[in-house]
């Protein structure tokens, strides 16, 4: 079996990332270090516990398993939080990532997908964002994942590292048979926070400013199914294993909803009320992000057929009622 190693194989999406590469034949090996990972979504391959910037045990750790590709997911991922700690996520994600690319090319490793954002874009009124579009980040989350696509170019062409970086939209839902989900500590994301609002889990959900120029006064984003994206990023490792060299991909759907259009899909999934009130802006926060793409469909023979609002807060939901991380 071929080993993939994969950062931060233990949070949300890494988790759901191993899970698919299981299934695909490959052996994912999860490199984490549990600072906001979770052991106990270690289910599909072996765990090795360490630091990013750790660059002996990441050695130790390429020695151990020869992996074919480096799948790296693991990152500090809060735009508000990067806003109030610039320094923690240049240090988190461009400094780790530096030393785990130059472990990548030590270990004579070709092969590298990379989780980047939308959030590189910044806030571009009414531009469409495809791949070439310019990348005018405002937040300090959004820098360091450019930086580090900057890093992965630079090592590309001195090294013949070959990339594939996946510039995601808003990854929301879980595993349909419920296996991993999400659970972040502290959660600041809009559909888990709202599901526990739901549920009387916690306080009412605030909505993050209701006058932006849009048409409901809220936020728009393009939400795309955490299964369909680790979907793409298997096709992305056999687009790297095929020799069809580095390449950038949006991963969203191109539709995009309002803060106000979740509330409305989350209470007619659950049939439940969403208690909610409304505050101010959250620093940071772009007015609209929508992916105006479909490379990924086009060329990877993409297909992110659960990605509707509906089946997305549906998954979150059953995964949710687990109770799996209620303390
Ligand atoms: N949001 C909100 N209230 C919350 C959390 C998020 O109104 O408690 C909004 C946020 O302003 C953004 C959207 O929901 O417009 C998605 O935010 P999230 O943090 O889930 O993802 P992000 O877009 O920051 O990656």
């Amino acid at each position: 079996m071929t080993n993939i190693l994969v950062t931060g194989g233990a949070g949300y999406i890494g988790s759901h990332a191993c899970k698919a590469l299981k299934r695909a034949g490959y052996t994912p090996v999860t490199y984490d270090s549990l600072l906001t990972g979770w052991e106990d979504a270690v289910k599909f391959g072996p765990l090795e516990k360490g630091e990013l910037s750790d660059r002996a045990r990441l050695d130790e750790v390429f020695e151990k398993y020869k992996p074919a590709a480096v799948m790296h997911f693991a990152a500090l991922s809060q735009v508000g939080e990067s806003m109030r700690d610039p320094g923690m996520y240049w240090r988190a994600n461009v400094l780790s990532s530096l030393t785990l690319i130059e472990a990548t090319v030590a270990a004579g490793v070709k092969n590298f997908v990379f989780s980047s954002t939308c959030a590189t874009y910044g806030d571009q009124d009414n531009v469409v964002l495809n791949e070439s579009s310019a990348q005018y980040p405002i937040n300090a989350y959004g820098g360091s994942k450019r930086a580090i696509e900057d890093i992965l170019r630079d090592f590309g062409a001195s090294s013949g590292l070959e990339s594939v970086i996946f510039r995601y939209f808003n990854v929301a839902g879980a595993d349909p048979e419920a296996e991993v989900g999400e659970f972040h500590q502290p959660e600041t994301h809009l559909i888990p926070l709202m599901l526990d609002a739901i549920a009387g889990k916690r306080d009412a959900l605030t909505i993050f400013g209701t006058d932006y120029e849009t048409p409901d006064g809220t936020c728009i984003r393009d939400y795309v199914h955490v299964c369909d994206l680790v979907d793409a990023h298997v096709l992305g490792l056999k687009w790297l294993e095929e020799g069809k060299g580095s390449r950038i991909f949006n991963l969203g759907t191109g539709s995009g909803f309002s803060v106000r259009e979740v509330i409305d899909h989350s209470r007619s999934v659950t049939n439940m009320d969403v208690p909610y009130n409304e505050g101010d802006r959250r620093p940071g926060d772009c007015t609209k992000l929508v992916s105006g793409s479909t490379r990924a469909v086009e060329e990877l023979g993409w297909t992110p057929d659960r990605s509707t609002l509906q089946t997305m807060i549906s998954d979150a939901w059953r995964w949710h009622q687990t109770g799996h991380y209620d303390k």
